[in-house]
Order: structure tokens, then C-alpha cells, then sequence
């Protein structure tokens, strides 16, 4: 099992005053702080830890805070709220070296303004709406990506947002150390699953490896009977299995098998410190199936995965399944492969050869066995499914050659008009927003590729808090999505991107 992803990570809560108004006045400043910052502590909207740091008053203060922040791991972002007025110059070298994510809170101590007893006293302490400015300010000139909120913390909108910003600030850090393993390289002749892997583990994090797939299969050929039957006795818990594939059934072998790979995969990434990996079914080597229900298990336990060698689906799919770590719904890998165009809503009808993540299931996954067209080896198990149902997102992530661009679309999960009892890989079916001509024109023309992170559990905003964070452009097409608004929109960020890099 992957380790709880939010254990110990921390958020810390700065404060921002100065010595103007007296001892008093920064005494009150610290208790009401304190206030806000628990009021987020004990939010169950926020999975993280919100640390209070003590008022911050001065320019060395304030560097020597930021220097921490950066350089414990647990930390993954800091929560700022100017309450006084802060003069910004004390920011401005902080700023600079704050290399984390960072919420501009701008918020007051208490929602109620007392109208009758209002004085200037009141009015000298509760300036967080001047002095927010003045910091916002500073952010805008110093090019600080953030997230600004504005709000009151008793206000569950409020606290949402920050328990989003906090997960995505967590994707972060999980982009910044994560370790990706490819098995082979990309599948032949393929354009869009190709990138710039030195230019991944700049801007992104991500460290991007390959083995030969046979230094696997050694693993795996080595796994012992007793793992497979754990796994195997997980499975008949888990999952509906016809009696031949059952223990004593004649096609048992090829449930086993599969048991065997999922034993050799966790082994293997478990030893490299890896929670992301990719499969190519053109280069397989000694593996006699092509990993099917064994990588459906590895991602449902939280890996990333991309298939023929999309090491960046892979890697965003990870980092997705960091964000929506304990929210209900899930997240998969996933693949626009047919489409039903008879209808007044054409449907999308999104699988993959195997690899779809038992996580967006909506119902009890069946263990089937059938023969694949293509790859040349025994017939894989593999988990079928019908997807869940309801709102949800796509992403998908190309390079561009001098950028990456990511590309997101809202859609709406459905059920398949019938049954299909013909198609033996999980399946989900989805109607993309704002329309199917609009959303599909607008993702081609961007050059979205055809491998997506499919989620029911994170959204758009998460994914553009990391975007910014992380400079990449993020093209998002939702229920507002015009094509004259998405040309222009291509075209101005384009322009955007290039300059934003310098040269
Ligand atoms: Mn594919």
C-alpha cells in the first residue's frame, strides 16, 4: 500500500503586522490569528495540518520563516493574511525565495462589524482590507502565483476553497519528488505520448526512468506462491469471478498470473521508491500477459499509470490521485475511444486495452479473461466495469515543444444507453461540456491528446492551482466554453506563454 499521502503535511499560517500600533495591538493581532488559524485547523474541509507561525513584523522575520517553509518537506504551502497594515517592502525578499505554493487569505478577525462601539481603536486593528491590498499588491508586482480567498473562515465556501488549494498544494509537493518508472519506451510511431523529460523534472518535479521490462519480469518470475494467493484471496473478496477462473477452475492460471505481476510491480516499485510507472504492450519481454488487472490494482491503490509509455499521463495521473486522496469518487487513466453520435447528446465512450481504475466503478467489477487483439501473449485478466455516474473531468497533459499546455473539460458521467456484453474492458461513458461539438473542437484544436486523467473526485480548480503554480498553461473547457472565446483564448495564451518564459 501507498502511504497516506496527507499524513504529517503541514500548511503554515503567516501573519503579517508591524510595531506601529504597540504591544497591545500585536498581542490582539497573535490571539486573533491564532483564531482564524484554528478555525482552519479544525475544518474537516482542510486535510491538512494548519500550523500558526507567530506574528511577523520585520524583513529578517519574514526571510527566516520563508527559508524554513522551503525547506521542510512536510511543508507544502503557506496560508498568508495580512491583519494590520503590513508595508510590503518587509515582504518583498520573502517572496522572492518562497519556491511553495501560497493562499492569500483575506479575511477579518470577526464577521460582525460592531456598527455602535466602532472607534478608531476598532478601525486601527482590523485593517486587513487596506492591508491585504497593499500585500496583493507586492504579490501582483513581485509575479507571485497564488490563490487569493476572500472571506469570512466561519463561511464553509471559504473553507472549501482552502481545503482545495490545500490538496492541490500537496499535488505539488508530490510532483516534486515523484519518482516515475517506464517499462520499454513509447509505443512506436506515437506523437503525442512523446515529451521533454528534462524539461518535466524542471518545471514539474517528476523524475522519469526507464528499465527494461525483463528487469521486472526477474521480479516478478520470483514472487512466491503465498503472495499470489493473498492477493488472489483479495480478489475473490473484491470482485465477481466466474467458477472457471475460481481456485480449481480451468482458466485459474491466468487470474494467478496476473496476481504474480501485481506481487512483482509493487515489489519493484516499492524498492525504487516509485509510485508511478508506465507498460508498453509492444515490448513485454518475458512477461507471458500483458499487465491488465494487476496495473487496475496498482492504480486503485493510488500509482500512476499511463499505457504505451505516457509517462506524463502516468505522472499527472498520480499527482491527481494525491489531490483526491479520501474524497469520494475516483480517478483513472483513461482513453477517448468511441463516440455515439446518434443522438441530440452524443456520448463519448472512453476504455483503454485494460487499464481503466476500479476506483470510478459504479458497480461490483467483474475478473474476466479474454484473448487481446494485439501484443502476441495469453490472454489477460482484467477487471470489467461500467463506470460510476455524474459530474467529472478529463485532463490531459502534450508538450507543446516550447511549453506544456494541459488541457481540462467538465463532463457529465452516464449510463451506456444499453448493455454491452460484447466489450470486455471497463468502460465509461460521459457527455463533455458545454456540448459534444464544442467541447471536441475546442480539445482538438488545442491539441489535446487522446490519453486523459478521468476524475470523479477532483475538479478544474485543483488542477489549476497546480497549473499556475507549476507555469503550466491549463486550456479548460466547461458548460462556459464558446469556440470564438477558445480561439482567442488559444490564441492570446500562446502569447502569454512565450513571454511569461523570457527568452
Ligand atoms: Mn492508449
Amino acid at each position: 500500500m501507498i502511504d497516506d499521502p496527507y499524513a504529517g503535511k503541514e500548511v503554515w499560517f503567516l501573519t503579517g503586522s508591524q510595531g506601529l500600533y504597540g504591544e497591545d495591538t500585536l498581542a490582539q493581532v497573535a490571539e486573533q490569528s491564532q483564531r482564524v488559524a484554528a478555525a482552519l485547523a479544525t475544518s474537516s474541509a482542510v486535510p491538512v495540518r494548519v500550523i500558526w507561525q507567530p506574528v511577523l513584523t520585520s524583513s529578517d522575520a519574514i526571510r527566516e520563516v520563508i527559508g524554513r517553509v522551503n525547506s521542510t518537506p512536510s511543508v507544502v504551502g503557506v496560508i498568508t493574511w495580512m491583519h494590520t497594515f503590513s508595508p510590503a517592502k518587509m515582504w518583498i525578499a520573502g517572496l522572492d525565495a518562497l519556491r511553495k505554493p501560497l493562499l492569500h487569505l483575506h479575511t477579518q478577525a470577526d464577521a460582525a462589524l460592531p456598527w455602535a462601539t466602532i472607534d478608531m481603536d476598532f478601525m486601527n486593528l482590523n485593517q486587513a482590507a487596506h492591508g491585504d491590498r497593499e500585500f496583493g499588491f507586492a504579490l501582483t508586482r513581485l509575479r507571485v502565483p497564488r490563490t487569493t480567498v476572500a472571506g469570512h473562515v466561519s463561511d464553509p465556501a471559504v473553507a472549501a476553497r482552502i481545503g482545495s488549494w490545500a490538496r492541490a498544494a500537496t499535488g505539488v509537493a508530490e510532483a516534486r519528488s515523484l519518482r516515475l518508472a517506464r517499462f520499454g519506451d513509447n509505443m512506436r510511431d506515437v506523437a503525442v505520448t512523446e515529451g521533454d523529460k528534462v524539461e518535466a523534472q524542471l518545471r514539474v518535479g517528476v523524475s522519469v526512468s526507464t528499465w527494461g521490462v525483463n528487469d521486472l519480469v526477474s521480479v516478478v518470475d520470483g514472487v512466491s506462491d503465498a503472495s499470489i494467493d493473498a492477493l488472489v484471496s483479495e480478489y475473490l473478496d473484491l470482485y465477481a469471478l466466474a467458477d472457471d477462473l475460481r481456485p480449481g477452475g480451468d482458466r485459474h492460471e491466468s487470474v494467478r498470473y496476473q496476481a504474480r505481476i501485481e506481487a512483482g510491480l509493487r515489489e519493484f516499485l516499492a524498492t525504487g521508491g516509485m509510485r508511478a510507472f508506465t507498460t508498453n504492450f509492444e515490448d513485454l519481454g518475458g512477461l507471458r500477459q500483458l499487465p491488465g488487472l494487476a496495473v487496475q490494482r496498482l492504480m486503485a491503490d493510488g500509482y500512476g499509470f499511463g499505457g504505451e509509455g505516457d509517462w506524463k499521463t502516468s505522472a499527472l495521473l498520480r499527482v491527481l490521485k494525491v489531490v483526491g486522496h479520501g474524497l469520494p469518487g475516483g480517478t483513472s487513466f483513461m482513453e477517448d475511444y468511441t463516440y455515439h453520435l446518434a443522438s441530440d447528446t452524443p456520448k463519448i465512450l472512453g476504455a483503454h486495452m485494460l487499464e481503466v481504475c476500479p476506483t470510478i466503478a459504479g458497480e461490483q467489477p467483474r475478473v474476466e479473461v479474454h484473448p487481446l487483439g494485439i501484443g502476441g501473449r495469453a490472454d489477460p485478466a482484467r477487471l470489467v466495469f461500467n463506470a460510476t455516474t455524474g459530474p467529472g473531468v478529463v485532463v490531459g497533459w502534450s508538450d507543446l515543444g516550447d511549453r506544456f499546455r494541459w488541457v481540462a473539460n467538465d463532463i457529465d458521467l452516464v449510463e451506456p444507453d444499453e448493455p454491452l456484453p460484447n466489450l470486455p474492458v471497463a468502460r465509461a461513458v460521459w457527455t463533455p461540456r458545454p456540448d459534444f461539438s464544442t467541447a471536441t473542437e475546442g480539445w482538438l484544436t488545442a491539441g489535446g491528446p487522446h490519453h486523459t486523467v478521468l476524475s470523479t473526485a477532483v475538479t478544474a480548480d485543483e488542477v489549476g492551482v497546480i497549473a499556475e503554480h507549476l507555469g503550466i498553461e491549463l486550456v479548460h473547457i466547461d458548460a462556459d466554453t464558446t469556440r470564438r472565446g477558445l480561439a482567442k483564448e488559444l490564441r492570446w495564451s500562446a502569447a502569454y506563454h512565450r513571454l511569461a518564459q523570457g527568452i
